[in-house]
């Protein structure tokens, strides 16, 4: 597509992100099967939901423009979700693998957080601004789920992850196993 206007830039902004969000649809399920956290399960399964939204909302800007929401992939987020895909793969311990799931997500949310902001500006400039009203509440949305995948991470999981490390620098409870006689005494 030649880009010779802001409105070219703003329509091929918006299909890249269709083509971002149509492509999470598939990924977000592979990412809540492969998390083993309750919390980080609910939290992808709430954003497949979320993101579902986000698709129809994207839909019914492109009826507004009457024109097609295809035609273009979305090559970032086929990257983003490929280094996801890496760490599904990969054996380790639980916990380490849910901070790395975050952390992959957290990549995707700032991509599309980024790709929202540029498209909402478009449009507010172009004058469609209910479509830069519904493009706010996306950007909004992915806020919230990077905040939400932040939380999970500061309170238990990257703490548990770093607790699972065999290390000796967190202190645990010594096993029983390991209690020790005390010295004999001479006497
Ligand atoms: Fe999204
Ligand atoms: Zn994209
Ligand atoms: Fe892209
Ligand atoms: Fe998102």
């Amino acid at each position: 597509m030649s880009l010779d206007s802001l409105h070219d830039l703003y329509v091929d902004g918006l299909k890249d992100l269709y083509s971002a969000e149509t492509q999470l649809l598939k990924a977000l399920p592979r990412l809540a099967k492969a998390a083993t956290a309750p919390e980080l399960k609910a939290a992808f399964t709430d954003h497949l939901a979320v993101t579902r939204a986000q698709v129809e909302r994207l839909e019914s800007i492109f009826a507004g423009l009457g024109a097609s929401p295809k035609g273009k992939k979305c090559k970032a987020m086929e990257g983003l979700i490929e280094e996801g895909k890496e760490v599904i793969g990969e054996d380790g311990n639980p916990a380490v693998i849910d901070a790395a799931l975050i952390g992959a997500a957290q990549k995707v949310e700032h991509y599309e957080m980024a790709g929202y902001g540029c498209v909402r500006t478009f449009a507010r400039l172009l004058g469609y601004d209910d479509a830069a009203d519904l493009l706010q509440e996306t950007l909004d949305e992915e806020g919230e789920a990077d905040k939400t995948l932040t939380n999970l991470a500061e309170t238990t999981i990257n703490v548990e992850a770093e607790e699972a490390d065999d290390g000796d620098e967190t202190p645990t409870p010594a096993p029983r196993t390991r209690k020790r006689k005390p010295a004999a005494r001479p006497r």
